[in-house]
């Protein structure tokens, strides 16, 4: 780390410093001793397949607007990962939605608002009526051999291995 990642300690406000702990130059409070930790993102997805089609949803915001991906979002601090997955999908496509395995765990932020870690479930719809919400612009189902243009390399690793 050449930067610290915040500037001011979140307890007490005095400018932090880089110090070396437990083996990384983290950000610490000369004031107070706080140490900032760059906890790694979590993001939750869900593939939903019905009659052979997958539900996309099409991306609002950079990076890569206006290409597909799957229903995705962070978790919040506190939530349970299983949860944070359907509550994503009910957010995005209107769709109430229920896990029902886990299809994958990527690694690796692909972009600078990208999480570190993917948890791709399977579910299956249970309710709610399809509509784009939230920070999708369209949501739709998709023949798996007739995928409009993917976002991510994440999306289109998981559908690729949904094929098989
Ligand atoms: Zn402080």
């Amino acid at each position: 780390m050449n930067k610290p990642s915040i500037r001011f300690c979140p307890l007490c406000g005095t400018p932090v410093v880089l110090q070396e702990v437990l083996n990384e130059l983290r950000p610490v409070c000369p004031s107070c001793g706080y140490v900032h930790y760059d906890d790694p993102k979590v993001a939750v997805a869900v593939i939903v397949l019905q009659e052979g089609k997958v539900l996309l949803t099409r991306r609002i915001y950079p990076p890569e607007e206006g290409c597909w991906t799957v229903p995705a979002g962070f978790m919040n601090a506190f939530e349970e990962p299983v949860g944070a997955a359907e509550r994503e999908c009910l957010e995005e496509t209107g769709l109430q939605v229920r896990v029902t395995g886990l299809l994958d765990v990527l690694g690796g932020r692909e972009h600078p608002r990208g999480a570190d870690v993917l948890l791709a479930y399977l579910a299956e719809v249970v309710g709610g009526e399809l509509k784009a919400g939230d920070d999708a612009s369209a949501a739709a189902f998709f023949p798996l051999d007739a995928l409009p243009p993917l976002a991510f390399a994440s999306t289109k690793k998981l559908l690729a291995k949904l094929k098989r």
